[in-house]
């Protein structure tokens, strides 16, 4: 489903990310020959596909999207097909890669002295 690009951004390794009018956001790559979108790359460019139409798959599959941290628009410009991305973000939403901290709360002393 096409939605509007409301914002440009940044993220943390200094990907691309295009804010949507649906409130969903996208990674925006220029990987040949996957994506191939050398606009992103020129702020005049950038500039200019505000206001324009980006594919937002989340509406598209939003039972694949919500809370998976990207990970369906990863596997598919990774290249996977529809049913193998949504199998990824399946796996990641169960397992996810980053563990989870057993012990939130220190309950012992600093370490350091
Ligand atoms: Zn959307």
């Amino acid at each position: 489903m096409e939605r509007l690009i409301t914002g440009l951004r940044n993220d943390a390794e200094g990907q691309w990310i295009a804010d949507l009018e649906c409130g969903h956001s996208r990674h925006v790559r220029h990987t040949p020959p996957w994506e191939v979108r050398p606009w992103i790359l020129d702020e005049v460019s950038r500039r200019g596909h505000l206001g324009t139409p980006l594919e937002c798959r989340r509406c598209d599959a939003p039972d694949a999207a919500s809370g998976d941290g990207g990970a369906y628009d990863d596997a598919r410009m990774r290249g996977l097909c529809h049913d193998g991305a949504m199998e990824i973000a399946r796996t990641i939403k169960e397992e996810p890669d980053v563990p989870k901290h057993q012990d939130p709360v220190q309950l012992r002393p600093s370490r350091h002295r």
